[in-house]
């Protein structure tokens, strides 16, 4: 029980990796705030957790609205008292190239990807300092460090959210809260499959991409949750600032 009697928020947890790390920190002993803009798949997420005999419940929150993100944070010490943990992993990807991305396209993939994450820290390390310190991992991607086709706002709202997670560890040490970033490869999720299904010709995209990769596969979303609990736990006390990429060798060569 690495998360005994820890309190943590776990945005885009109605899917993919948020859920499963959702369902794995709650197993490992946490409270878990199941926070998703889509109602019905974070309640599936929360049934689950209750299933098992552990702890979870469920706020639909817009990661990009400060409003919401200001009540997530307060209903999180209403309920529980404390808040240890801020998972900020909520995200969308829209696969363009910049000549072809909209204005709007823009502000909505920042505003959900890098914004979440400015609204997530502002309003949760008052209640870490508060509490005595905290523990916040940010899920950034690999196209923040390599260009891949067409990402452009994708790849600078995590290239953003290294730089903030990298300052916020800098600014927030001395109270005893650590903050790192989570760098995936492809993993195996709803929006990875969405991307795929939208290319041309799916089988050859995905051939494309895993060839890329020295594992000669992609991850799964397990794969991540468990570098997450690493950094959530005490087993990373003396990591702070750091970005780990978890990709299989993507960025290597
Ligand atoms: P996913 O689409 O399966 O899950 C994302 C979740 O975020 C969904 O439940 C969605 O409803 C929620 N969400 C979207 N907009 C929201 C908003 N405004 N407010 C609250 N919730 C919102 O995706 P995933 O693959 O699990 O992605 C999780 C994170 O991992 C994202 O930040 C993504 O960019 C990042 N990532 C994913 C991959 C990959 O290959 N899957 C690779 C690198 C990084």
């Amino acid at each position: 029980m690495k998360l005994k009697n820890k309190v943590a928020i776990v945005t885009g947890a109605g899917s993919g990796i948020g859920r499963t790390t959702a369902r794995m920190f709650a197993a490992e002993g946490a409270s878990v705030v199941v926070v998703d803009i889509e109602k019905k798949t974070a309640e599936e997420t929360v049934d689950s957790i209750r299933k098992r005999g552990q702890d979870a419940f469920f706020l639909r929150t817009d990661v990009s609205k400060g409003s919401d993100m200001e009540a997530m944070v307060a209903q999180t010490i209403q309920k529980y008292g404390k808040l240890d943990i801020l998972f900020n992993n909520a995200g969308i990807d829209i696969a363009k190239p910049i000549v072809e991305t909209t204005e709007a396209e823009w502000d909505r993939t920042l505003n959900i990807n890098l914004k979440g994450v400015f609204w997530g820290c502002k309003f949760s390390l008052p209640a870490m300092m508060d509490g005595g310190g905290g523990i916040i991992i940010n899920t950034a991607s690999i196209l923040a460090h390599v260009a891949s086709p067409n990402q452009a706002a994708y790849s600078a709202s995590k290239g953003g959210i290294v730089a903030l997670t990298r300052q916020i560890a800098y600014d927030y040490a001395s109270y005893n809260v650590r903050a790192n970033c989570i760098s995936p490869g492809d993993i195996m999720t709803p929006m990875a499959k969405n991307f795929f299904d939208s290319c041309e010709d799916p089988e050859e995209r995905m051939k494309f991409f895993t060839d890329r990769y020295p594992m000669k596969r992609f991850g799964e979303p397990s794969e991540i949750a468990r570098v997450a609990l690493f950094l959530a736990s005490d087993d990373s006390s003396f990591i702070t600032g750091q970005v780990i990429k978890v990709e299989g060798g993507f960025s290597i060569w």
